[in-house]
Protein backbone atom coordinates (compact mmCIF):
# COMPACT_ATOMS: atom_id res chain seq x y z
CA UNK A 1 0.00 0.00 0.00
CA UNK A 2 1.23 3.37 -0.48
CA UNK A 3 2.30 5.79 1.97
CA UNK A 4 -0.13 8.92 1.64
CA UNK A 5 -0.11 11.55 4.23
CA UNK A 6 -1.23 14.92 4.82
CA UNK A 7 -0.75 18.29 6.40
CA UNK A 8 -4.36 19.48 6.90
CA UNK A 9 -3.71 23.19 8.59
CA UNK A 10 -6.50 25.85 8.74
CA UNK A 11 -5.17 29.15 8.04
CA UNK A 12 -5.07 30.93 11.26
CA UNK A 13 -2.83 33.65 10.02
CA UNK A 14 0.85 31.98 11.17
CA UNK A 15 2.05 28.64 11.24
CA UNK A 16 2.28 27.43 15.03
CA UNK A 17 5.50 25.64 15.85
CA UNK A 18 3.68 22.92 16.68
CA UNK A 19 1.90 22.92 13.27
CA UNK A 20 5.48 22.61 11.91
CA UNK A 21 6.18 19.80 13.98
CA UNK A 22 2.96 17.75 12.47
CA UNK A 23 4.12 19.08 9.11
CA UNK A 24 7.72 17.97 9.63
CA UNK A 25 7.07 14.14 11.08
CA UNK A 26 4.42 13.30 8.41
CA UNK A 27 6.85 14.74 5.67
CA UNK A 28 10.02 12.49 7.17
CA UNK A 29 7.53 9.98 7.35
CA UNK A 30 6.39 10.06 4.20
CA UNK A 31 10.08 10.79 2.70
CA UNK A 32 10.91 7.34 4.72
CA UNK A 33 8.28 5.44 3.10
CA UNK A 34 8.54 6.68 -0.44
CA UNK A 35 5.29 7.71 0.05
CA UNK A 36 3.21 11.27 -0.84
CA UNK A 37 2.97 14.12 1.11
CA UNK A 38 -0.19 16.45 0.35
CA UNK A 39 -1.29 19.72 1.70
CA UNK A 40 -4.87 20.34 2.33
CA UNK A 41 -5.94 24.15 3.51
CA UNK A 42 -8.72 23.17 6.01
CA UNK A 43 -10.69 26.38 6.08
CA UNK A 44 -14.55 25.40 6.64
CA UNK A 45 -14.59 27.87 9.29
CA UNK A 46 -15.31 30.65 7.64
CA UNK A 47 -15.53 33.21 10.42
CA UNK A 48 -11.98 32.46 11.62
CA UNK A 49 -10.68 33.51 7.52
CA UNK A 50 -7.34 35.48 7.68
CA UNK A 51 -6.21 37.16 4.77
CA UNK A 52 -3.05 35.79 3.06
CA UNK A 53 -3.04 33.28 5.70
CA UNK A 54 -2.10 30.48 3.24
CA UNK A 55 0.31 32.23 1.65
CA UNK A 56 2.06 32.56 5.28
CA UNK A 57 2.01 29.17 5.82
CA UNK A 58 3.27 27.85 2.44
CA UNK A 59 6.40 30.33 2.71
CA UNK A 60 6.96 29.21 5.98
CA UNK A 61 6.85 25.39 5.09
CA UNK A 62 8.94 26.12 2.06
CA UNK A 63 11.23 28.03 4.36
CA UNK A 64 11.92 24.86 6.70
CA UNK A 65 12.50 22.95 3.22
CA UNK A 66 9.35 20.75 3.82
CA UNK A 67 7.96 19.40 0.06
CA UNK A 68 4.78 18.66 -0.63
CA UNK A 69 3.69 16.16 -3.36
CA UNK A 70 0.06 17.90 -4.24
CA UNK A 71 0.14 21.20 -3.52
CA UNK A 72 -1.54 24.62 -4.17
CA UNK A 73 0.83 25.53 -6.33
CA UNK A 74 1.26 22.34 -8.09
CA UNK A 75 -2.47 22.59 -8.95
CA UNK A 76 -3.94 20.92 -11.88
CA UNK A 77 -4.08 16.97 -11.46
CA UNK A 78 -3.92 17.51 -7.57
CA UNK A 79 -5.46 20.16 -6.63
CA UNK A 80 -5.85 23.09 -5.41
CA UNK A 81 -7.05 21.33 -2.16
CA UNK A 82 -8.99 23.97 -0.49
CA UNK A 83 -11.77 22.55 1.58
CA UNK A 84 -14.10 25.87 0.80
CA UNK A 85 -13.73 24.69 -2.60
CA UNK A 86 -15.46 21.61 -1.99
CA UNK A 87 -18.58 22.49 0.00
CA UNK A 88 -21.08 20.56 -2.55
CA UNK A 89 -19.05 17.32 -1.82
CA UNK A 90 -18.82 17.64 1.76
CA UNK A 91 -23.06 18.17 1.63
CA UNK A 92 -23.81 15.55 -0.64
CA UNK A 93 -22.48 13.19 1.77
CA UNK A 94 -24.20 14.02 4.71
CA UNK A 95 -27.51 13.86 2.44
CA UNK A 96 -25.98 10.22 1.81
CA UNK A 97 -25.81 9.66 5.65
CA UNK A 98 -29.17 11.09 6.25
CA UNK A 99 -30.53 8.43 3.79
CA UNK A 100 -28.77 4.84 5.36
CA UNK A 101 -29.75 6.52 9.00
CA UNK A 102 -25.98 7.30 10.44
CA UNK A 103 -26.96 10.60 10.54
CA UNK A 104 -30.37 12.84 11.04
CA UNK A 105 -31.74 16.47 10.87
CA UNK A 106 -31.93 18.71 14.17
CA UNK A 107 -34.14 21.61 14.67
CA UNK A 108 -32.91 23.19 17.76
CA UNK A 109 -32.65 26.82 18.60
CA UNK A 110 -29.37 27.88 20.08
CA UNK A 111 -32.06 28.93 23.05
CA UNK A 112 -33.13 25.27 23.13
CA UNK A 113 -29.75 23.77 23.33
CA UNK A 114 -28.80 26.29 25.83
CA UNK A 115 -31.41 24.67 28.18
CA UNK A 116 -30.58 21.42 27.61
CA UNK A 117 -26.49 22.16 28.21
CA UNK A 118 -28.22 23.96 31.60
CA UNK A 119 -30.44 20.72 32.30
CA UNK A 120 -27.09 18.44 32.60
CA UNK A 121 -25.68 19.12 35.82
CA UNK A 122 -22.24 16.61 35.13
CA UNK A 123 -21.36 19.04 32.85
CA UNK A 124 -21.09 16.85 29.95
CA UNK A 125 -23.09 18.77 27.58
CA UNK A 126 -24.08 16.19 24.99
CA UNK A 127 -26.64 16.40 22.96
CA UNK A 128 -29.97 14.56 24.15
CA UNK A 129 -31.04 13.13 20.98
CA UNK A 130 -34.40 11.60 22.60
CA UNK A 131 -35.08 15.08 24.22
CA UNK A 132 -34.70 17.33 21.51
CA UNK A 133 -36.20 18.01 18.06
CA UNK A 134 -34.98 16.39 15.63
CA UNK A 135 -35.44 13.24 13.28
CA UNK A 136 -36.08 10.56 15.93
CA UNK A 137 -38.32 12.85 18.31
CA UNK A 138 -40.71 14.24 15.07
CA UNK A 139 -43.29 12.51 13.51
CA UNK A 140 -43.08 12.02 9.69
CA UNK A 141 -45.36 14.82 9.02
CA UNK A 142 -43.53 17.42 11.36
CA UNK A 143 -40.24 16.55 9.95
CA UNK A 144 -41.61 17.27 6.51
CA UNK A 145 -43.06 20.51 7.33
CA UNK A 146 -40.19 21.63 8.88
CA UNK A 147 -38.20 20.70 5.81
CA UNK A 148 -40.34 22.31 3.52
CA UNK A 149 -40.43 25.20 5.23
CA UNK A 150 -36.51 25.90 5.61
CA UNK A 151 -36.38 26.03 9.27
CA UNK A 152 -32.87 26.55 10.24
CA UNK A 153 -31.61 22.53 10.78
CA UNK A 154 -28.07 20.84 11.19
CA UNK A 155 -27.36 17.28 10.23
CA UNK A 156 -25.42 15.26 13.41
CA UNK A 157 -23.86 12.33 13.24
CA UNK A 158 -25.84 9.17 15.10
CA UNK A 159 -23.48 7.95 17.52
CA UNK A 160 -23.80 4.21 18.32
CA UNK A 161 -24.63 4.73 22.42
CA UNK A 162 -24.23 1.08 22.93
CA UNK A 163 -21.13 0.40 21.48
CA UNK A 164 -17.45 0.43 22.23
CA UNK A 165 -15.45 2.27 19.43
CA UNK A 166 -11.92 0.85 19.71
CA UNK A 167 -9.49 2.14 17.27
CA UNK A 168 -5.33 2.05 17.56
CA UNK A 169 -2.77 4.74 17.93
CA UNK A 170 0.48 3.93 16.65
CA UNK A 171 2.26 6.01 19.47
CA UNK A 172 -0.20 5.51 22.37
CA UNK A 173 -1.28 1.93 21.50
CA UNK A 174 -5.32 0.39 21.42
CA UNK A 175 -7.73 2.93 22.73
CA UNK A 176 -11.67 2.43 23.56
CA UNK A 177 -14.36 4.90 23.80
CA UNK A 178 -17.66 4.35 24.86
CA UNK A 179 -20.56 5.31 21.98
CA UNK A 180 -22.22 7.24 25.52
CA UNK A 181 -19.41 9.16 25.92
CA UNK A 182 -19.29 10.62 22.24
CA UNK A 183 -21.76 13.62 21.56
CA UNK A 184 -23.86 13.16 18.19
CA UNK A 185 -21.96 15.53 16.62
CA UNK A 186 -22.84 18.55 14.01
CA UNK A 187 -21.72 17.53 10.20
CA UNK A 188 -23.37 19.98 8.42
CA UNK A 189 -23.98 23.21 10.23
CA UNK A 190 -27.28 25.27 9.57
CA UNK A 191 -25.45 27.44 6.91
CA UNK A 192 -25.02 24.74 4.63
CA UNK A 193 -20.96 24.59 5.53
CA UNK A 194 -19.09 21.51 6.61
CA UNK A 195 -17.60 21.11 10.06
CA UNK A 196 -14.04 20.16 10.63
CA UNK A 197 -15.35 16.41 11.19
CA UNK A 198 -17.13 15.69 8.09
CA UNK A 199 -14.62 17.65 5.43
CA UNK A 200 -12.07 15.93 7.52
CA UNK A 201 -13.18 12.25 7.05
CA UNK A 202 -14.20 12.71 3.39
CA UNK A 203 -11.14 14.47 2.45
CA UNK A 204 -8.90 11.72 4.20
CA UNK A 205 -10.88 9.21 2.65
CA UNK A 206 -10.73 10.49 -1.43
CA UNK A 207 -6.95 11.45 -0.98
CA UNK A 208 -6.11 8.49 0.00
CA UNK A 209 -4.37 8.97 2.93
CA UNK A 210 -3.24 5.85 4.82
CA UNK A 211 -1.71 7.35 7.78
CA UNK A 212 -3.34 10.15 9.72
CA UNK A 213 -0.56 12.27 11.84
CA UNK A 214 -1.39 15.21 14.04
CA UNK A 215 -1.69 16.41 17.27
CA UNK A 216 -2.83 15.34 20.28
CA UNK A 217 -5.56 17.78 20.46
CA UNK A 218 -6.93 15.61 17.83
CA UNK A 219 -7.54 12.83 19.44
CA UNK A 220 -11.08 12.99 21.25
CA UNK A 221 -12.25 13.64 17.46
CA UNK A 222 -11.12 10.33 16.38
CA UNK A 223 -13.82 8.41 17.65
CA UNK A 224 -16.11 10.46 15.87
CA UNK A 225 -14.23 10.10 12.95
CA UNK A 226 -14.16 6.31 13.07
CA UNK A 227 -18.01 5.81 13.41
CA UNK A 228 -17.95 8.20 10.69
CA UNK A 229 -15.56 5.78 7.87
CA UNK A 230 -17.66 3.20 9.62
CA UNK A 231 -20.99 4.82 8.09
CA UNK A 232 -19.92 5.65 5.13
CA UNK A 233 -18.67 1.87 4.86
CA UNK A 234 -14.53 3.35 4.16
CA UNK A 235 -11.40 1.69 5.33
CA UNK A 236 -10.25 3.43 8.41
CA UNK A 237 -6.49 4.81 8.42
CA UNK A 238 -3.94 4.78 10.43
CA UNK A 239 -3.36 6.87 13.45
CA UNK A 240 -0.90 8.53 15.06
CA UNK A 241 -1.33 11.13 17.55
CA UNK A 242 1.54 13.23 18.09
CA UNK A 243 2.92 14.58 21.86
CA UNK A 244 1.61 18.00 23.83
CA UNK A 245 4.57 20.67 23.09
CA UNK A 246 4.74 22.01 26.39
CA UNK A 247 6.37 25.72 27.71
CA UNK A 248 9.04 25.22 30.33
CA UNK A 249 6.40 25.24 33.46
CA UNK A 250 4.83 22.59 31.30
CA UNK A 251 1.89 23.97 30.17
CA UNK A 252 0.77 24.03 26.59
CA UNK A 253 2.69 25.74 24.60
CA UNK A 254 0.01 28.88 23.74
CA UNK A 255 0.84 32.43 22.50
CA UNK A 256 0.18 34.54 25.83
CA UNK A 257 3.42 32.52 26.74
CA UNK A 258 5.87 34.09 23.70
CA UNK A 259 6.58 33.24 20.67
CA UNK A 260 4.59 30.16 18.71
CA UNK A 261 4.83 31.35 15.20
CA UNK A 262 7.70 29.97 12.95
CA UNK A 263 8.31 33.60 11.61
CA UNK A 264 9.08 34.82 15.23
CA UNK A 265 11.96 32.58 14.91
CA UNK A 266 13.01 33.44 11.35
CA UNK A 267 13.37 37.15 12.57
CA UNK A 268 14.87 36.42 15.51
CA UNK A 269 17.69 34.60 13.81
CA UNK A 270 17.64 31.41 14.29
CA UNK A 271 19.12 29.44 11.46
CA UNK A 272 16.68 26.82 9.76
CA UNK A 273 18.82 23.78 9.86
CA UNK A 274 19.27 23.94 13.66
CA UNK A 275 15.29 25.18 13.73
CA UNK A 276 14.24 22.35 12.21
CA UNK A 277 16.55 19.91 13.92
CA UNK A 278 15.29 21.29 16.90
CA UNK A 279 11.47 20.85 15.84
CA UNK A 280 11.98 17.43 14.81
CA UNK A 281 13.11 15.97 18.69
CA UNK A 282 10.40 18.20 19.89
CA UNK A 283 8.91 13.97 21.22
CA UNK A 284 11.16 12.43 19.51
CA UNK A 285 14.98 11.21 19.22
CA UNK A 286 16.17 9.72 16.08
CA UNK A 287 19.21 7.34 17.88
CA UNK A 288 19.48 8.63 22.01
CA UNK A 289 23.28 9.37 21.24
CA UNK A 290 23.04 12.62 19.97
CA UNK A 291 20.94 15.54 18.56
CA UNK A 292 22.52 17.06 15.62
CA UNK A 293 21.12 15.12 12.37
CA UNK A 294 20.51 16.08 8.98
CA UNK A 295 17.22 16.28 6.90
CA UNK A 296 19.13 12.91 5.22
CA UNK A 297 19.52 11.12 8.72
CA UNK A 298 15.97 12.64 9.56
CA UNK A 299 14.29 10.48 7.04
CA UNK A 300 16.35 7.67 7.40
CA UNK A 301 15.78 7.36 11.05
CA UNK A 302 12.29 8.35 11.47
CA UNK A 303 9.45 5.82 12.79
CA UNK A 304 6.65 6.18 14.33
CA UNK A 305 6.49 3.92 16.83
CA UNK A 306 9.69 5.55 18.38
CA UNK A 307 7.48 9.09 19.10
CA UNK A 308 6.90 9.90 22.99
CA UNK A 309 3.41 9.74 24.30
CA UNK A 310 4.74 12.22 26.99
CA UNK A 311 4.26 16.15 26.11
CA UNK A 312 7.96 17.33 25.07
CA UNK A 313 9.21 20.41 26.35
CA UNK A 314 10.38 23.05 24.38
CA UNK A 315 13.01 24.21 25.86
CA UNK A 316 14.57 27.89 24.29
CA UNK A 317 17.98 26.69 25.95
CA UNK A 318 18.96 23.60 23.59
CA UNK A 319 17.41 25.76 20.66
CA UNK A 320 20.04 28.46 21.09
CA UNK A 321 22.64 26.28 21.85
CA UNK A 322 21.34 23.67 18.90
CA UNK A 323 21.58 27.10 16.22
CA UNK A 324 25.04 28.10 18.06
CA UNK A 325 26.41 24.31 17.05
CA UNK A 326 24.91 25.01 13.60
CA UNK A 327 26.36 28.40 13.25
CA UNK A 328 30.06 26.75 14.24
CA UNK A 329 29.26 24.66 10.85
CA UNK A 330 27.46 26.54 8.76
CA UNK A 331 29.19 28.41 5.53
CA UNK A 332 29.98 31.70 5.49
CA UNK A 333 27.78 32.92 2.72
CA UNK A 334 24.77 31.27 5.18
CA UNK A 335 25.53 33.57 7.71
CA UNK A 336 25.85 36.11 6.07
CA UNK A 337 22.83 35.93 4.51
CA UNK A 338 21.33 35.49 7.93
CA UNK A 339 22.11 39.22 8.86
CA UNK A 340 19.30 40.21 6.40
CA UNK A 341 17.41 39.81 9.16
CA UNK A 342 18.97 42.43 11.59
CA UNK A 343 17.48 45.26 13.76
CA UNK A 344 17.26 48.33 12.12
CA UNK A 345 19.79 49.95 14.57
CA UNK A 346 22.54 48.17 12.82
CA UNK A 347 24.14 49.06 9.25
CA UNK A 348 25.89 46.74 7.02
CA UNK A 349 26.66 49.13 4.76
CA UNK A 350 29.75 50.53 6.03
CA UNK A 351 31.78 47.32 5.96
CA UNK A 352 32.38 44.92 3.54
CA UNK A 353 30.72 41.39 2.76
CA UNK A 354 34.10 40.28 2.62
CA UNK A 355 34.86 42.03 6.21
CA UNK A 356 32.19 40.78 8.01
CA UNK A 357 32.31 37.58 6.82
CA UNK A 358 35.54 37.45 8.57
CA UNK A 359 34.28 38.86 11.72
CA UNK A 360 31.95 36.01 11.47
CA UNK A 361 34.54 33.36 10.92
CA UNK A 362 36.77 34.70 13.92
CA UNK A 363 33.57 34.48 16.53
CA UNK A 364 31.41 31.87 15.19
CA UNK A 365 32.55 29.62 18.14
CA UNK A 366 31.19 32.52 21.01
CA UNK A 367 27.87 33.37 19.30
CA UNK A 368 24.50 31.93 19.23
CA UNK A 369 22.93 34.66 16.77
CA UNK A 370 25.07 35.87 13.75
CA UNK A 371 23.96 39.27 14.75
CA UNK A 372 25.81 38.68 18.18
CA UNK A 373 29.00 39.48 16.38
CA UNK A 374 27.44 43.56 16.86
CA UNK A 375 27.82 43.03 20.09
CA UNK A 376 30.57 40.59 21.54
CA UNK A 377 32.32 41.98 18.70
CA UNK A 378 31.15 45.50 18.77
CA UNK A 379 34.67 46.93 18.75
CA UNK A 380 35.17 45.30 15.34
CA UNK A 381 32.92 47.70 13.54
CA UNK A 382 33.87 50.67 15.61
CA UNK A 383 36.56 52.24 17.81
CA UNK A 384 36.28 51.86 21.30
CA UNK A 385 33.82 54.10 23.12
CA UNK A 386 35.54 53.21 26.44
CA UNK A 387 37.83 51.22 28.34
CA UNK A 388 36.64 48.47 31.06
CA UNK A 389 37.86 49.82 33.82
CA UNK A 390 38.44 47.02 36.05
CA UNK A 391 40.55 45.15 33.25
CA UNK A 392 42.70 48.47 32.87
CA UNK A 393 43.78 48.56 36.60
CA UNK A 394 44.62 44.84 36.33
CA UNK A 395 46.51 44.94 32.93
CA UNK A 396 48.06 48.45 33.20
CA UNK A 397 50.95 49.39 35.40
CA UNK A 398 53.40 52.24 35.47
CA UNK A 399 55.73 49.60 32.53
CA UNK A 400 52.73 49.52 30.33
CA UNK A 401 53.08 53.09 28.47
CA UNK A 402 56.13 51.96 27.34
CA UNK A 403 55.85 48.85 26.16
CA UNK A 404 53.08 50.08 24.72
CA UNK A 405 54.90 52.34 22.25
CA UNK A 406 57.32 50.06 21.62
CA UNK A 407 54.84 47.60 20.46
CA UNK A 408 53.29 50.57 18.53
CA UNK A 409 56.62 50.81 16.61
CA UNK A 410 57.09 46.84 16.40
CA UNK A 411 53.32 47.57 14.55
CA UNK A 412 54.39 50.66 12.40
CA UNK A 413 57.54 48.42 11.17
CA UNK A 414 55.46 45.16 10.18
CA UNK A 415 54.81 45.12 6.39
CA UNK A 416 53.06 41.78 6.44
CA UNK A 417 50.10 42.55 9.00
CA UNK A 418 48.95 39.19 9.52
CA UNK A 419 48.63 36.72 12.12
CA UNK A 420 51.40 34.98 10.91
CA UNK A 421 54.08 37.69 11.02
CA UNK A 422 52.66 39.61 14.07
CA UNK A 423 52.83 36.30 16.30
CA UNK A 424 56.48 35.91 15.71
CA UNK A 425 57.82 39.50 15.89
CA UNK A 426 55.46 39.73 19.03
CA UNK A 427 57.21 36.97 20.27
CA UNK A 428 60.97 38.40 19.39
CA UNK A 429 59.78 41.39 21.25
CA UNK A 430 58.79 39.87 24.52
CA UNK A 431 61.64 37.67 24.87
CA UNK A 432 64.17 40.64 24.52
CA UNK A 433 62.32 42.15 27.23
CA UNK A 434 61.30 39.48 29.25
CA UNK A 435 57.92 39.86 29.13
CA UNK A 436 55.34 37.49 29.44
CA UNK A 437 53.69 37.34 26.07
CA UNK A 438 50.20 37.02 27.98
CA UNK A 439 51.08 40.61 29.36
CA UNK A 440 51.65 42.32 25.90
CA UNK A 441 48.79 40.64 24.16
CA UNK A 442 46.47 42.09 27.61
CA UNK A 443 47.85 45.49 26.90
CA UNK A 444 47.14 45.01 23.46
CA UNK A 445 43.78 43.86 23.69
CA UNK A 446 42.62 46.62 26.16
CA UNK A 447 44.07 49.54 23.80
CA UNK A 448 42.38 47.69 20.77
CA UNK A 449 39.29 46.82 21.81
CA UNK A 450 38.27 47.99 25.30
CA UNK A 451 37.52 44.55 26.95
CA UNK A 452 38.91 42.12 28.71
CA UNK A 453 37.99 39.01 26.37
CA UNK A 454 37.49 38.04 22.64
CA UNK A 455 39.11 36.39 19.79
CA UNK A 456 42.59 35.53 18.96
CA UNK A 457 44.37 38.42 19.57
CA UNK A 458 46.73 38.06 16.11
CA UNK A 459 43.66 37.79 14.29
CA UNK A 460 41.47 40.47 15.75
CA UNK A 461 44.77 42.43 14.87
CA UNK A 462 45.37 41.35 11.12
CA UNK A 463 41.30 42.02 10.67
CA UNK A 464 41.12 45.52 12.19
CA UNK A 465 44.22 46.01 9.82
CA UNK A 466 47.38 48.28 10.60
CA UNK A 467 46.04 51.62 10.61
CA UNK A 468 43.70 50.67 12.71
CA UNK A 469 45.62 49.61 15.35
CA UNK A 470 48.37 52.68 15.25
CA UNK A 471 44.99 55.05 15.57
CA UNK A 472 43.92 52.88 18.32
CA UNK A 473 46.65 52.61 20.16
CA UNK A 474 47.73 56.41 19.55
CA UNK A 475 44.28 57.64 21.13
CA UNK A 476 44.60 55.33 23.89
CA UNK A 477 48.08 57.19 24.59
CA UNK A 478 46.92 60.27 24.23
CA UNK A 479 43.84 59.87 26.62
CA UNK A 480 46.37 58.11 28.55
CA UNK A 481 48.46 61.08 28.61
CA UNK A 482 46.28 63.75 29.49
CA UNK A 483 44.99 61.42 32.98
N1 LIG B 1 -7.47 21.48 10.48
C1 LIG B 1 -6.91 20.78 11.61
C2 LIG B 1 -5.83 21.67 12.20
O1 LIG B 1 -5.95 22.84 12.10
C3 LIG B 1 -6.37 19.46 11.14
C4 LIG B 1 -6.38 18.38 12.14
C5 LIG B 1 -6.09 17.07 11.45
O2 LIG B 1 -4.94 16.91 11.02
O3 LIG B 1 -6.97 16.27 11.30
O4 LIG B 1 -4.87 21.24 12.79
Amino acid sequence: MEVRVRFAPSPTGFLHVGGLRTALYNYLFAQHHKGKLILRIEDTDRTRFVENATENLIQNLRWAGIEFDESLEKGGEYGPYVQSARFDMYKQHAEQLIKNGMAYYAFDSQEELEAMRQSQTDGSFKYIRNQMKNSFTLSDAELQALLDSDTPKVVRLKVPENEVLVFNDIIRGEIKVPGKDIDDQILLKSDGYPTYHLANVVDDHYMKISHIIRGEEWLPSTPKHVILYRAFGWDVPEFAHLPLLLNESRQKLSKRHGDVAVEDFQAKGYLRDAFVNFIALLGWNPTGDREIYTMDELIEFFKLEKVNKAGAVFDLQKLNWMNAEYIKKASLDELYKQLQVLPDNIVLEDHSEEYIKSVIELFRERITFVADIFDIAAYMFHKPAQYDEQYKQKQWNEDSPEMARELLGLIKRTDTFDHENLQPAIKEYCTKKGIKMGVAMHSLRLMLTGVPSGASMMHTMELLGKSECIERIETFLELENKV
